[in-house]
């Protein structure tokens, strides 16, 4: 296809973007809210998409909630009502895949919080917490002794605020036993931001973690996995021709969204600049084009004077 230019989205175009589109796909940090801040403007936007009888789904790399807990924020925060089966989180497609990957009766030990383990539960899938009573004692004589399960067939990597080294240790035990113990990853974000241009590190340093004791990369679940849109794919029907993803991030959202065939519109609300779409854009390296935008917004809320009648 023609190079994409990252074109702000003027009322005008905003028209026969959205008129083109019949599904759109949000981001959720940085795009519908931030923390526990909705972005102004961005719940009138959604209501008046899905009055225009346009289908919504989110889809967020965060593994540390359930499809059913972000219903209940986008209700908290004022956007349209959303069934759990529009939200496609890291969690939840990561359980998703489980349930396909594994062989019947095989468990998952698990670095992550109660999210992941309720998706999993929900798939039917076996899992180790583990919490303080399934870890190894303090020493290293625990750490390679500690007791193992025999059905474990997976290791799962999502966001873990109590990731530690006996995890670790076990982890690796676990996947030493070859390659019909999977290694998976919930995504690859590196640092999620906070006020101010802080930052913490994100789920990607805690599978790189594992990745490198394990000698064998991970499969990943997230954006920009195409796993994660194929998800969506699959429970409803999406032409990627009449489907918009929205987000603020270029490594994740936008490459996906590009490499799936989608619309992709950048929206400055999130952790992106226009400057680094502009490096990307005059950069030779095919890799770093793939990073660039259809379009972009400084908020979806400008999206709102294109939807009035
Ligand atoms: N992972 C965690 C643990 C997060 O807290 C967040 C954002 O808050 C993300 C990932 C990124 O989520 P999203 O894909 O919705 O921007
Ligand atoms: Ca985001």
């Amino acid at each position: 296809g023609s190079a994409r230019r990252c074109l702000r989205l003027e009322p005008a175009a905003a028209r026969e973007v959205l008129g083109a589109a019949d599904t759109l796909l949000f981001d959720c940090d940085g795009v519908l809210w931030r923390g526990e801040a909705a972005v102004a403007g961005a719940a009138a936007a959604l209501s008046r998409l899905q009055a225009r009888a346009k289908r919504l789904c989110y889809v967020t790399n965060n593994s540390s909630r359930t499809r059913a807990a972000y219903a209940e924020k986008l209700q908290r925060l004022g956007f349209p009502p959303a069934e759990p089966r529009q939200v496609f989180g890291s969690a939840y497609c990561a359980a998703r895949y489980l349930r396909q990957a594994l062989p019947p009766g095989a468990a998952a030990y698990v670095l992550g919080g109660a999210a992941l383990s309720d998706e999993l539960g929900a798939a039917g899938i076996p899992h180790l917490g583990p919490g303080p009573a399934d870890l190894p004692g303090p020493g290293p004589a625990d750490w390679s002794r500690a007791p193992l399960q025999p059905n474990v067939r997976a290791v799962l990597v999502g966001f873990d605020p109590h990731f530690c080294y006996a995890k670790l240790c076990q982890a690796l035990r676990y996947l030493q036993r070859g390659p019909d113990c999977l290694l998976v990853g919930t995504n690859r974000d590196h640092r999620l931001p906070l006020e101010n241009g802080a930052a913490i590190p994100g789920t990607g340093c805690l599978v790189k973690a594992v990745e490198v004791a394990a000698e064998r990369e991970a499969f990943i679940i997230g954006k920009p996995s195409r796993y994660i849109f194929d998800c969506v794919a699959s429970e409803f029907e999406i032409d990627p021709a009449r489907t918009i993803m929205v987000g603020d991030r270029l490594d994740t959202d936008i490459l996906m969204g590009n490499n799936c065939g989608l619309t992709t519109l950048l929206t400055l609300t999130g952790v992106t600049t226009l400057e680094e779409v502009k490096g990307h854009q005059e950069s030779d390296c095919p890799s770093r084009k793939s990073l660039v935008p259809d379009y972009y917004v400084d908020s979806i809320a400008d999206l709102l004077p294109a939807l009035e009648d």
